[in-house]
């Protein structure tokens, strides 16, 4: 659970800190990317704007010079009281000046006697130039040059944009206007340019009063642009930056450029839309490769501390828990952790190596105690039970013979009563080794109780079983025990027979014993009349 915990921990702590990395990096990348991206397109349109601000200069300022000079000549100046061929030689100068100087359309002067001097154009019936636009315009604007003043022309219904000047006498008393245009579709094709890198950008005009005068899309032509977008700006600066959005709800963003000698504000714009599809997805893109790089990036850290750190611990925590475990070999890391799971392992496995062994050895000690009679070393009654039933089974299985004794010292209370209990304790450890000295291998000899043994003779019978008996109570009998006392026994026999229990072969030879002390003491007893049959 405490690894569990560790593998948990450590996952955690990575996507934690990666995780933040990642959000803080993002954001910073993101604006990055956005500022950039932003930048970028303001960089585009304002040098746009540059490129189309010369363009108009050069398009209009050869306009405004020749309303200017033409305005001034002292021919026109002379007004409508003129000779035929004063006009003519007029007429024939507004020709070699439209000649020389191509984006002009027609030269023209109004008079306010309703005369038109202009070539190649018959007015329509009932035409009044000092109804006109431009006429009005210039009027509006004397004693200086009209700014351009879009207007459609009357019968082609073509728009054109004119400049024009108040033309006075010599008493400075207006007489009429002298002005000049331009094909204002021809115009508006030039300021549209747009190409494939900012499809949505374009420019247009306007004038010092916020009137569009120059558009492709003739529909906002003289209106005021504070009606169509929002927030208006004030353009106090010459050049600047900035945002905004149609009445039709199309974000822009803009650059401008006030062209002082014409008195028109050049409008760069583009789609704000256009530039931030492109940004977002930058955005996106780099997003998802960090992302992928920093998920990729943590399950590798992870996978390698969980590898260095949590694995060691997970395989040295089961091979402690678990004793399936100990027989397989783990590799550890050659690292900190995994060399401390080794040292531990192996001071584990010397420590329970080491237990085992003191298992073992004590194991075996309750072994032997457990069927050992502690004064005399002997086999204990326990021991020599169990004995008995394993021979009998092998008896009755194979059919072999197998005999028993019992002995018991004849008179010991009276060795104890003279010579003491340690006296005769020594007696029962000398006997006990005598007859352990005389007797065969495979023979069970053991203390029964008290001053009793009993002896297991397998592959004995009755016969063979009497004549050890006896030889055993002859040996006695003549031992000269080390506190220089003898003692007898006697011995009760008997031989398993086919069928009987162990109770029964244990209760013939006591009462044999019995019988022996019963007669006499010192002697061996038997059933004679069982070795018969
Ligand atoms: P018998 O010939 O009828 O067997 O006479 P006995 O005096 O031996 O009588 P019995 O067998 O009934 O008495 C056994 C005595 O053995 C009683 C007890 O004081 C003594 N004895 C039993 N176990 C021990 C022992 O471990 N050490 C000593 N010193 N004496 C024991
Ligand atoms: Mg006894
Ligand atoms: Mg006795």
């Amino acid at each position: 659970m405490g690894v569990n915990s560790l593998r948990n921990t450590i996952f955690r702590s990575i996507f934690l800190i990666s995780g933040t990395l990642l959000v803080v990096f993002s954001i910073f990348v993101s604006v990055l990317i956005y500022k950039s991206g932003i930048d970028s397109a303001f960089a585009i349109i304002r040098q746009r704007n540059f490129a189309m601000r010369n363009y108009m200069l050069w398009y209009f300022m050869p306009l405004k010079n020749t309303v200017e000079v033409l305005s001034e000549h002292s021919d026109i100046k002379k007004g409508t009281k003129i000779t035929t061929s004063e006009k003519q030689g007029i007429l024939e100068f507004y020709r070699i000046v439209k000649k020389i100087i191509p984006n002009i359309n027609y030269v023209y002067s109004g008079y306010e006697d309703k005369s038109l001097f202009i070539n190649d154009y018959t007015p329509p019936a009932g035409f009044n130039p000092t109804e006109r636009p431009w006429y009005i315009k210039a009027l509006e604007s004397h004693p200086y040059v009209s700014d351009g003043i879009p207007y459609q022309e009357i019968k082609d219904k073509s728009w054109l944009v004119s400049l024009g000047k108040t033309i006075t006498d010599n008493n400075g008393k207006i007489i009429g206007v002298l002005a000049v245009d331009a094909s204002l579709q021809h115009l508006a094709e030039q300021i549209r340019v747009s190409d494939s890198s900012l499809k949505t950008s374009y420019s247009y005009v306007i004038n010092r009063n916020n009137i569009v005068i120059l558009h492709h899309e003739n529909r906002f032509l003289n209106h005021n642009l504070s009606e169509v977008i929002f927030p208006m700006p004030d353009f106090k600066e010459k050049e600047g930056s900035f945002h905004y959005s149609t009445i039709d709800g199309v974000s822009k963003i803009a650059y401008y450029h006030r062209i002082d000698e014409l008195g028109w504000i050049l409008i760069t714009v583009v789609n704000k839309n256009e530039i931030l599809l492109p940004i977002i997805f930058k955005i996106i893109l780099m997003l998802s490769v960090v992302l992928s790089a920093a998920v990729i990036l943590g399950i590798i850290t992870s996978n390698t501390l969980i590898k260095n750190v949590v694995a060691p611990l997970v395989e040295l925590e089961s091979y402690l828990i678990d004793s399936t475990k100990k027989e397989k070999e783990i590799q550890y890391p050659d690292n900190e952790i995994g060399r401390l799971a080794r040292a531990i392992q192996s001071i584990t496995d010397a420590e329970l190596y080491k237990k085992n062994q003191q298992l073992m050895d004590m194991n075996a000690q309750l072994e032997v105690l457990s069927i050992t009679d502690p004064l005399t070393g002997l086999y204990n009654r326990r021991k020599i039970l169990q004995e008995i039933e394993d021979e009998k089974l092998r008896a009755e299985r194979y059919v072999c013979n197998v005999s028993i004794l019992i002995f018991d010292i004849d008179h010991f209370k009276n060795i104890n009563d003279m010579y003491g209990h340690g006296e005769g304790d020594l007696i029962l450890k000398e006997l006990g080794e005598l007859i352990r000295s005389s007797i065969r291998a495979t023979d069970v000899f053991a203390r029964w109780g008290g001053e009793e043994f009993m002896l297991l003779l397998p592959e004995t019978d009755l016969t063979s079983a009497v004549a050890i008996a006896e030889k055993l109570r002859v040996a006695v009998e003549r031992h000269i025990f080390s506190n220089g006392k003898n003692i007898t026994i006697s011995i009760g026999v008997s031989t398993f027979i086919k069928g009987c229990s162990v109770d029964d072969f244990i209760r013939e030879a006591d009462d044999m014993l019995y019988r022996a002390k019963e007669t006499g003491r010192n002697k061996v007893q038997y059933i004679k009349k069982r070795e018969s049959s």
